[in-house]
């Protein structure tokens, strides 16, 4: 069984189809990346997996479970999944740690002292250990998007979902997120991601996605999708970016 499964999946904003018929099965411990032009889909399958937006018609499920049944308990699936969006969405006012500890308190009442040590787990691991009291601000964008990273994945996700995660970075802090993102896929973590950064897919991806117009148009190994495209418009969009 796939860890997610999409099937047949529309979304529609008014008449303007976004997701049309989409339908992509992710394997335990795969990194699949989405490709396509602003606009083509990509925030709105990773929100719809997510549960921030209800899809029209299809199923998502993870792990087997139905998961846009509408008597499904959201909350529940949304600690499953960890997300990160391309703006950090840090709270300015606390301390790193605060940061990453404030839901595993408020929303799963976790006791301090354990999601504090969770917490200091989870900076070492993305290698900020030593920045746990200092206010996001006093970070650079790469370490705030590192602690954004470490936030998501205190609940222990099955699954993460990363939304353009450096494209608000300078070029020269881009390289440290993508590294730890490489690092959680040869640790296992399943990942769902959409980003402009070709060669991170062609090293890391087992499976690329191309969107357009709400549609995979091409979906299969980096190799394929990148190096040999077999759509027009894959051919097209590639030769715009790289
Ligand atoms: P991408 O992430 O690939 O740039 P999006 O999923 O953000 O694409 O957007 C796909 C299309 O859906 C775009 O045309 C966008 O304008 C539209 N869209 C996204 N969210 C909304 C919304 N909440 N209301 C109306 N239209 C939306
Ligand atoms: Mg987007």
């Amino acid at each position: 069984m796939s860890l997610l499964s999409i099937q047949g999946v529309r979304k529609s904003f008014g008449d303007h189809v976004v997701l049309d018929d989409f339908s992509l099965e992710v394997e335990r411990g795969e990194c699949v990346v989405l490709i396509g032009a602003s606009g083509s889909g990509k925030s709105t399958l990773l929100r719809c997996v997510n549960l921030l937006e209800t899809v029209d018609d299809g199923v998502v499920e993870l792990a087997g479970e139905d998961i846009t049944d509408p008597q499904v308990d959201a909350d529940a699936i949304r600690s499953r999944i960890g997300i990160v969006f391309q703006a950090f969405n840090l709270f300015p006012h606390l301390s790193v740690l605060d940061n990453i500890t404030l839901a595993p308190r408020k929303v799963h009442k976790i006791a301090p002292a354990a999601a504090r040590e969770t917490a200091l787990a989870m900076l070492g691991r993305v290698g900020l250990a030593e920045k746990a009291n200092a206010k996001p601000d006093e970070l650079s964008g790469g370490q705030q998007q590192r602690v954004a990273i470490a936030r998501a994945l205190v609940n222990a996700p099955e699954l993460m979902l990363l939304d353009e995660v450096t494209s608000a970075l300078d070029p020269e802090l881009v390289g440290e997120v993508l590294a730890l993102l490489a690092d959680l896929k040869g640790e296992g973590m399943t990942m769902v991601l959409s980003t402009h950064e070709m060669s991170f897919a062609r090293q890391v991806a087992d499976k690329v996605c191309f969107l357009h117009d709400g549609r995979l148009l091409e979906v299969g190994p980096p190799e394929q999708v990148l190096a040999n495209p077999q759509h027009e418009r894959t051919k097209q969009f590639l030769s715009r970016i790289t």
